[in-house]
């Protein structure tokens, strides 16, 4: 048998993973199917830490487009991500996986705080590591945060799981007929081209750090795996 391509990945599950079809909440069926697609590249050996978003329950952009005040809504989706969280924790025990969540704001009774050392040991003990909350402060996202404690955490890569979009299109395919797949392409050309694959601050951050990016589709069960094992799935982003 081959061994995996990564030994420390950051899994980023946008919250609309967790939502299924429904695009709202959370859905049991396919949060058991990610649970269980994690189990197989932890139980491989590879050291995984998940970045949990919260767009399924509220967006901090929204809020403000309601009229809020601007970091308060960004801290109600950061909270929106710490419910994802707990959920992703429960169904990975149910898995028999062990986990800590560690949140970016200070919530002792819910779970860990956020400390970077605490994080990576965990990590080599084999515990799969969620990071709840985002980065902690406003204007961010959870994109961001995956870069961010990526480069913290000296991760080879960050798997970006999307929902029924299986990498990079030059345009978005559902609604132009013409847009292709990219295979390969640089954070220069996703900046430059406005590619929506994740924020100017997330790309910049992972192209200063030189970690790359795996965008693919989570709808298929084993993709995690194909990803960790180096199969070519979905789109690469590379610094250089
Ligand atoms: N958020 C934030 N700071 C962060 C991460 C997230 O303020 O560091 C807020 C922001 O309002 C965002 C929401 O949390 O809209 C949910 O996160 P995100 O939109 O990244 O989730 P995803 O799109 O991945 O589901």
């Amino acid at each position: 048998m081959t061994s995996p391509k990564y030994k420390r990945i950051v899994l980023k599950l946008s919250g609309e993973a967790l939502a299924g079809d429904e695009g709202f909440g959370i859905n049991p069926a396919v949060i058991k199917s990610i649970a269980r697609q994690i189990k197989e590249v932890a139980e491989l050996g590879v050291e995984v830490a998940v970045v949990v978003g919260g767009g399924n329950i509220w967006r901090g952009k929204t809020g403000s487009e309601m009229g809020m005040d601007r970091a308060t809504a960004d801290y109600m989706g950061m909270l929106a991500t710490v419910m994802n969280s707990l959920a992703l924790q429960d169904s990975l025990e149910q898995f028999g996986i062990e986990t800590r969540v560690q949140t970016s704001i200070e919530m002792r009774q819910v779970a860990e705080p956020y400390i970077r050392r605490r994080a990576i040991r965990h990590l080599e003990k084999k515990r799969v590591v969620i990071f709840a909350g985002g980065t902690g402060n406003p204007y961010f996202s959870t994109d961001t945060t995956a870069a961010l404690r990526a480069a913290e955490i000296e991760a080879e890569v960050i798997l970006m799981a999307k929902n029924n979009v299986d990498g990079v299109y030059t345009a978005d395919p559902k609604v132009d007929k013409n847009a292709k797949k990219l295979q390969e392409l640089s954070y220069l050309d996703l900046i430059k081209d406005g590619l929506q694959v994740m924020d100017s601050t997330a790309s910049s951050l992972c192209m200063d750090n030189d970690i790359p990016l795996i965008v693919f589709s989570i709808t298929e069960e084993g993709n995690i795996k194909r990803a960790v094992m180096g199969e070519k799935i979905g789109t690469i982003v590379r610094g250089k």
